[in-house]
C-alpha cells in the first residue's frame, strides 16, 4: 500500500495527523512580513520556594507577547514561559479577531514535520506512477534509467534538497538551522530516508532509490518525457576556492551522459570525493538554477533513534573549511572549494538546463547584496550611480528605496523589514491595510505635534512618518530607526526612511570593513538604534569577506574583498578634469536641482597596449544635480557643459570587483589585466536639461512667474527710497541683478554676493552681456560688482546700502546661520530696506497639486511632489514661524518689519513666497561700523565697468 504523498500518513500515534497549522504560520500565511511581533520579558517571582527562610526571592523570565498587523494590534493578556508560545498566543488571538480559520495543511511541530519529510521521501519513491510524474526529481533518476537500464530510480539525496521546495520547508520546520546549512538538510533527508518505507539508501554514496524497480511503462513515459545527454555538454561555472588568497575564476565544466550532472561537477574540484556532491540553495535571481556546489566534507550523519535524527555534524573542526565566499552568496554554510554553476532539471525544462555562468554574473551577485548594489544595477549604471542622498518621487530613478531595503535583507538572509507608519493625527497604524475588520483597533498616538511646524494644528492635512526595524531571520532585533521627519504622504515617509536605513548599512558596513571600528552598544545617533551584538553576529559572514583586506592598494586584479565596499571613496575626487569639450556654448547650464539627460560611455583603456574595453554605455541616463546620484566627477563634468556639449574625462579606476561586475563581454579577459596600467576613460554628452521642480511649479502656475514678480516687488521699493545701492544677498546666477538692468532705475551701484562660484560666473557673464549692450544707450547702471563670500559674514564695502535683497536663500542655509545672517545684516551690513523672502509651507499643497495636474488620486507610487519645493532647502517656514524669525530680529536690531508676499491672493494659506519688509528706524546711529575695523572678508569676483570676467 504505497503512501499518499502528501499529508500526514504515517503517524506514529496511528491516526492520520490533524491538519493543522500554527496560528503564527497562519498569520504569516496572510500577513507575511507584514506581521510584527514584539516580545517582552518580564520578570517574576518563583513561589513554592521556601517562604520561612529570608533567602533573595527568586525571579524567572515570564513573556508577553504583542502583535502588529495592519489595523490590528493585539497583546497576550496573560504571561508564557516561553517566548515561542506567547508569540503562538498572540497570533490565535489575532486570528480569533480576525474570524480566519486554518486551511493549509503545514506541520505544527518538528514532530510532525518529521513524519510528513518521512512519508514524503518514501511517497515519491513508492509511488509507482511517480516517474510518469513532471517532478524535476524524474529528470534526475533518467539519468541511470537511460545509462544503466535499471529501473530503480537511483539519485543523489542532493538532488531531492535540490529540487524539492516542500521537502526543504519541511527540513527547517524540524531545524530553523537547516535555513543556513545545506549539510544539515542532507543529514535530515538521509536520516529520513533511513525511515522512509520502500526506499534504500547508500551510506557510502549519500544516493537513494527506490527498492523496488519501476515497471517499464512507467520509466518509458519518463524517458519521453525527458531527453538526455547526447555526447557530452560543455558550460562554464565559476570555481570559488576557499582559500581567501585565491581568486574565483571561470572554469569549463563538462557534463557527460553516463555520470550524473552534480558528480561531474563535483568531481572537478580538487581532491575531493564527487560522490558525496551537495548544492546550496538558489543565488542570484529568484527564477536561476544558479547553485554552489561542494562536496560534503567527511562526517558522519549519525541516525538517531530519536523523533528529530539530527545528525551530529563532524567534530567542530570543520570552521577553517567553511569557504566563506560561497557561504556569504548563498547565506549557507558551505565546506571547501566550491562551484558556481547553473545547470538543473526544472519544471520549465525537459532537459537539462544550463547557462554559462561568467565572472561578471559572480561580481554582479555579490554587488547585488550591497546596500547600493540593486540600485546601481537597476539603473543600468553600475560605474555611475550611486544612492542618492534624498528620496524624492519626482526625480527617483530605478527601484524604490523601500524596495531596495527590502531586497537588502532578503539577500542577507533577514527577516524582511517592518515599517511602522505613524499619523500625527491621532492614530498609529503598521503598513499595509489589507485587513477590513470593523474591529480594527486605533492606537492612540501620543505625538500629536507637527514636527515640522509645530503651529496650529487644525488646519494641516495628515503628516506621516516612519519607524524602520531590522531582524534577523531568528526574530533578533539589529536596528531600529526612528525619525522625527513627517511627510505628506505615506509612502514619501517610507521611503525616506528606508533611503535613511540604506544609507546607514552602506556607510556602517564600508567603516566596519575598512576600520574595523566597533558599533557602540545601543546608541541612538541621528534616531538609530542598534543592538550590536545581533549585528556583529549577523553580519559576520560579510565582515569576514570584506573585512580582511589591511592595505588596498593592490596593483593586480585581485583582492575580491574591500572592493565595491570603497566605492564611495570615489566621491572624495570631486572634480573632473574635462578633455575635448566639443560643441558651441548654447548656454544652457544644469543647475542645483535640475534634472540632466546625458549619454555616456565609460571605458577601460589599457595604457601600453593601447586597447580599450568597453565597459559600459548608456544612451539616456537621467539625474538630478545635487542629489549625489551620480559619482562626483560625472557630476562635475556636467554641470561644467552646456546642452549639447560634450567632454571626455579620465576616472581613477574603479574597484577590481565593480569592473568585472560591468564587463558582461569580457570579464574572462579582464581578471587578467594589472591596474597599474589601466584608466577609466568617461565619455559623456549633456542632452537636456529640465529645470529644477521649484522653478517648474513656480512658472507653470504664476504669471508673470514668481521670480519676476519678487523683482517688480523689489522695484517698488526702489523707486519709493530712490534708492542708488543695492545688494542681493545670495544672488546665485543673479537673475535679480539682471532684470534690474532692464528696469529704469535711480540704481547707481548694484552688488551681488554668494558663495556659489558657479552662479557667480554665470551671473557675470550674464551682466558682462546685458551691460556691454546697455553702455551703447546710456542708459546703464554705472557701477556693478560680484562678490564671492558668505552672508554670513560682514564685509565693510556694503555698508548702509539702501536696499538689501534676499530672495529665497535663508532656507538653503540651516535655522541658526538663518538667524546669524539676520543679526549680521540688520546690527552690520544696517540697509535703509532689507526685503527677505522665503517659500510659504503652507502654500505647498495648492503648489503641489497644480504641477501635478491630472493626477489628484494618482497611486502612491507615481511621480509627485516631495516635502519642500527643493531639495537643496533646509527648512520650509509656515507663516508663523517665519514671523516669529523676523519680528524678533527687527525688534533686536530696531528696524521695523512688515509682511507682504508674492504668489496668489495672499488669502489663506498665504502668497506663495512670504516676504518681510525691515526698514531702519530713524534712532539707529551711523556711527557703528565706523569705530571698528574694516573687515573685507568677501573676494572680488567681477566688477563692471573694467571687467574682465572670471574663469571656470
Ligand atoms: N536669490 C537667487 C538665488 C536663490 S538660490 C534667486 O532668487 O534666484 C539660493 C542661493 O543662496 C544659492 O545661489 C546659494 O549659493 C546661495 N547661498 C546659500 N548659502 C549662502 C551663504 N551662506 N552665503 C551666500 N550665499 C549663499
Ligand atoms: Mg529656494
Amino acid at each position: 500500500m504505497p503512501l499518499r504523498l502528501r499529508g500526514g500518513g504515517g503517524s506514529k500515534r496511528g491516526m492520520p495527523a490533524p491538519p493543522t497549522t500554527t496560528p503564527k504560520a497562519l498569520v504569516h500565511q496572510r500577513f507575511g512580513a507584514k506581521a510584527c511581533y514584539s516580545v517582552e520579558e518580564v520578570r517574576e517571582a518563583v513561589d513554592g520556594g521556601c517562604p520561612g527562610l529570608a533567602l533573595p526571592q527568586q525571579t524567572r523570565s515570564v513573556y508577553r507577547c504583542s502583535l502588529d498587523l495592519p489595523g490590528l494590534t493585539v497583546v497576550t493578556p496573560g504571561t508564557f514561559l516561553r517566548k515561542k508560545d506567547a508569540e503562538q498566543a498572540a497570533a490565535q488571538i489575532a486570528l480569533d479577531k480576525l474570524g480566519i480559520q486554518p486551511t493549509a495543511t503545514v506541520p505544527s511541530n518538528p514532530e510532525e514535520a518529521w513524519d510528513e519529510l518521512i512519508a514524503r521521501i518514501s511517497g515519491f519513491f513508492a509511488d509507482e506512477n511517480f516517474p510518469s510524474s513532471s517532478h524535476p526529481l524524474i529528470g534526475h533518476m533518467c539519468v541511470t534509467f537511460r545509462r544503466t537500464g535499471d529501473r530503480f530510480g537511483i539519485i543523489p539525496l542532493s538532488a531531492i534538497a535540490a529540487c524539492d521546495v516542500k521537502i526543504n520547508t519541511l527540513c527547517k520546520l524540524i531545524d530553523p538551522k537547516a535555513e543556513f546549512d545545506p549539510l544539515l538538510v542532507l543529514s535530515l533527508i538521509y536520516n529520513a530516508a533511513k525511515k522512509s518505507p520502500g526506499v534504500s539508501v547508500s551510506d557510502s554514496n549519500l544516493w537513494i532509490q527506490n527498492q523496488k524497480p519501476y515497471s517499464p511503462e512507467a520509466v518509458d513515459v519518463a524517458l519521453q518525457r525527458w531527453s538526455g545527454i547526447t555526447d557530452l555538454i560543455e558550460v562554464d561555472g565559476i570555481y570559488v576556492p576557499c582559500a581567501m588568497e585565491d581568486e574565483p575564476k571561470t572554469i569549463t565544466l563538462r557534463l557527460s551522459h553516463n555520470e550524473h550532472y552534480m558528480v561531474d561537477i563535483v568531481s572537478s574540484l580538487s581532491a575531493n570525493d564527487s560522490s558525496h556532491a551537495v548544492v546550496s540553495r538558489t543565488v542570484g535571481k529568484a527564477s536561476s538554477e544558479i547553485r554552489l556546489y561542494f562536496s560534503a566534507p567527511n562526517v558522519q550523519f549519525v541516525s538517531k533513534a530519536s523523533n528529530n535524527g539530527v545528525s551530529s555534524l563532524g567534530d567542530g573542526n570543520m570552521e577553517c573549511l567553511i569557504n566563506k565566499r560561497a557561504s556569504y552568496i548563498s547565506g549557507q554554510t558551505i565546506y571547501g572549494d566550491a562551484i558556481l554553476a547553473n545547470v538543473g532539471y526544472t519544471r520549465r525544462d525537459s532537459e537539462l538546463h544550463t547557462e554559462d555562468v561568467t565572472l561578471s554574473t559572480y561580481y554582479r551577485i555579490l554587488l547585488g547584496k550591497l546596500p547600493n548594489g540593486n540600485y546601481k544595477m537597476s539603473r543600468d549604471s553600475i560605474l555611475v550611480a550611486e544612492l542618492p542622498s534624498v528620496y524624492s518621487r519626482c526625480s527617483w530613478k530605478g527601484l524604490s528605496p523601500r524596495d531596495l531595503l527590502c531586497s537588502f535583507c532578503r539577500l542577507q538572509r533577514l527577516a524582511e523589514p517592518c515599517f511602522t507608519v505613524n499619523t500625527t493625527s491621532a492614530y498609529c497604524k503598521v503598513l499595509g491595510s489589507a485587513v477590513s475588520s470593523e474591529e480594527m483597533e486605533v492606537r492612540k498616538n501620543t505625538e500629536n505635534q507637527y514636527a515640522s511646524d509645530g503651529s496650529n494644528g487644525k488646519e494641516n492635512p495628515d503628516m506621516f512618518k516612519c519607524e524602520v526595524k531590522i531582524y534577523s531571520k531568528m526574530q533578533k532585533i539589529l536596528l531600529d530607526y526612528s525619525t522625527a521627519d513627517t511627510w505628506t504622504k505615506e509612502s514619501d515617509a517610507i521611503h525616506n526612511s528606508s533611503l535613511k536605513v540604506l544609507i546607514w548599512f552602506q556607510s556602517s558596513l564600508k567603516q566596519l570593513n575598512n576600520h574595523g571600528q566597533k558599533l557602540s552598544p545601543s546608541k541612538s545617533t541621528d534616531g538609530f538604534t542598534i543592538y550590536p551584538d545581533n549585528f556583529m553576529h549577523e553580519f559576520a559572514m560579510f565582515l569576514s569577506i570584506y573585512g580582511n583586506t589591511g592595505g588596498d592598494e593592490s596593483s593586480t586584479c585581485s583582492t575580491v574583498g574591500s572592493v565595491s565596499m570603497d566605492t564611495s571613496e570615489q566621491k572624495n575626487e570631486n572634480n573632473a578634469i574635462l578633455t575635448q569639450i566639443e560643441g558651441s556654448d548654447s548656454g544652457i547650464f544644469p543647475t542645483h536641482g535640475s534634472l540632466a539627460c546625458i549619454s555616456y560611455t565609460a571605458s577601460l583603456v589599457v595604457k601600453d597596449k593601447a586597447k580599450r574595453y568597453l565597459l559600459e554605455s548608456n544612451n539616456e541616463f537621467e539625474f538630478e544635480i545635487g542629489t549625489g546620484t551620480v559619482r562626483n566627477q560625472l557630476e562635475s563634468c556636467v554641470t561644467q557643459l552646456s546642452v549639447n556639449q560634450s567632454a571626455c574625462f579620465i576616472a581613477e579606476l574603479p574597484p577590481t570587483d565593480l569592473i568585472l561586475a560591468t564587463a558582461t563581454k569580457f570579464s574572462h579577459d579582464l581578471s587578467k589585466i594589472s591596474r597599474d596600467n589601466c584608466c577609466l576613460e568617461f565619455s559623456v554628452k549633456l542632452l537636456q536639461v529640465t529645470e529644477p521642480l521649484e522653478d517648474r511649479m513656480e512658472k507653470a502656475l504664476f504669471n508673470p512667474p514668481l521670480s519676476k514678480q519678487r523683482v517688480e516687488f523689489a522695484v517698488r521699493y526702489i523707486n519709493e527710497l530712490h534708492a542708488t545701492t543695492l545688494v542681493d544677498f545670495g544672488c546665485g546666477s543673479g537673475s535679480l541683478l539682471d532684470s534690474l538692468l532692464e528696469h529704469p532705475t535711480s540704481l547707481q551701484k548694484i552688488v551681488g554676493v554668494d558663495i556659489s562660484r558657479k552662479g557667480l560666473t554665470r551671473a557675470a557673464k550674464s551682466l558682462h552681456q546685458k551691460l556691454s549692450r546697455k553702455s551703447l544707450m546710456q542708459t546703464s547702471v554705472p557701477t556693478a560688482v560680484l562678490y564671492d563670500g558668505s552672508i554670513t559674514d560682514f564685509d565693510s564695502r556694503i555698508y548702509r546700502y539702501d536696499i538689501g535683497t534676499c530672495l529665497e536663500v535663508i532656507e538653503h542655509v540651516e535655522e541658526d546661520q538663518a538667524s546669524l545672517f539676520g543679526d549680521v545684516v540688520l546690527s552690520s551690513f544696517c540697509p535703509t530696506v532689507l526685503i527677505v523672502s522665503t517659500p510659504n509651507y503652507e502654500y505647498n499643497p495648492i503648489l503641489q497639486r497644480s504641477a501635478m495636474p491630472n493626477k489628484e488620486e494618482e497611486p502612491e507610487e507615481n511621480a509627485g511632489p516631495c516635502k519642500f519645493r527643493n531639495h537643496d532647502h533646509k527648512f520650509e517656514w509656515t507663516r508663523s514661524q517665519f514671523q516669529h524669525w523676523a519680528t524678533g530680529l527687527a525688534e533686536k536690531h530696531n528696524y521695523s518689519v512688515e509682511f507682504s508676499g508674492v504668489g496668489g491672493s495672499g488669502e489663506e494659506p498665504g502668497y506663495a513666497s512670504q516676504i518681510a519688509v525691515f526698514r531702519r528706524m530713524a534712532s539707529s546711529q551711523e556711527e557703528t561700523c565706523q569705530d571698528r575695523e574694516l573687515p573685507q572678508p568677501y573676494e572680488l569676483l567681477w566688477e563692471w565697468p573694467n571687467a574682465s570676467l572670471p574663469s571656470h
